[in-house]
């Protein structure tokens, strides 16, 4: 029976750990979607798309397709499945690993504001700024759907839902970025402050070098913490180690 490795993903983590694990011999790998991106990108080995129906539906899912480790490389910011996760692997009995890559940290010339939650990114912004780039994804406007005097750029993959603030301007867009692009857009959207949250990785931290570059406010959002007694490790490597499949 080939070792069953089930990845809870939606990152480019999970992307590039699922095409590890396809490659080695002996391992059976299924990456598991929320569903909330219309076309995810390919994705080595299986995929299911869907919620399990809470930490219980979970249990039954590992126990039914006889999963024998679970890799939660899921968002820093999807804290209800990494809860649901460690919840259910403890209770099915089936190992777990964490995968997380490591959040930004600021630099000279950084003017970072780092706050708990969107609803304290929107207290803060009228204070900082008229002109926002928001790019803390199409979910969670609703935080921001009462400033009506700022102007927002709102950068997202698909479009954003209401409610949302009266003012804004909708920029459909997949990362990565580059410095110059991202220079670019702050400076011909006039853009006096940026939020984000603090998802760290590559793909999307032009923006940070460019608001540094720019002297623009950066509004950052922290983490919310891993469950009791969970411990991440940062990268694939990282992953593939804690599995017993690392190496060449
Ligand atoms: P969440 O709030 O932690 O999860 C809400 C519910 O969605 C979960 O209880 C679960 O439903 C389902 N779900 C989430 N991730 C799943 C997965 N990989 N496979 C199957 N079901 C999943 O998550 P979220 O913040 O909405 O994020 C959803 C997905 O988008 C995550 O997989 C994450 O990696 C990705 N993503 C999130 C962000 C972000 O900023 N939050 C950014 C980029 C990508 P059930 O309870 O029914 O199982």
């Amino acid at each position: 029976m080939p070792l069953h490795v089930l990845v809870l993903g939606g990152t480019t983590e999970a992307r590039l750990l699922a095409a590890e694990l396809a490659a080695r011999p002996g391992v059976r790998v299924t990456t598991s979607l929320a569903g909330r991106v219309t076309r995810p990108g390919p994705l080595e080995g299986e995929v299911r798309v869907g919620g399990f129906g809470g930490a219980e539906g979970l249990v039954g899912w590992l126990r039914e397709r006889r999963v024998d480790a679970l890799v939660d490389a899921t968002h820093p910011f999807a804290a209800s499945i990494t809860a649901n996760a460690a919840r259910a692997a403890a209770a099915a009995g089936v190992p777990a690993v964490v995968l997380r890559r490591p959040g930004w940290r600021p630099g000279p010339g950084d003017r970072w504001h780092p706050v708990p939650s969107l609803a304290a990114a929107a207290e803060v912004l009228p204070a900082l700024g008229r002109r926002v780039l928001l790019t803390t994804g199409r979910l969670g406007l609703a935080a921001f759907a009462h400033l009506a005097d700022l102007h927002f750029v709102v950068r997202s993959v698909e479009p954003p839902d209401p409610p949302m603030p009266p003012d804004v301007h909708v920029l459909p867009a997949r990362g990565p970025f580059t410095v110059a692009g991202e220079s670019a857009l702050l400076r011909g959207h006039r853009i006096d402050v940026l939020v984000t949250k603090d998802s760290g990785g590559e793909a999307t931290a032009a923006k940070l070098t460019a608001a540094r570059a720019l002297g623009v406010p950066v509004v950052i959002v922290r983490r919310p913490p891993l469950p009791d007694g969970v411990t991440a490790v940062p990268d694939v490597a990282g992953a593939l180690e804690r599995l017993g499949l690392g190496g060449p």
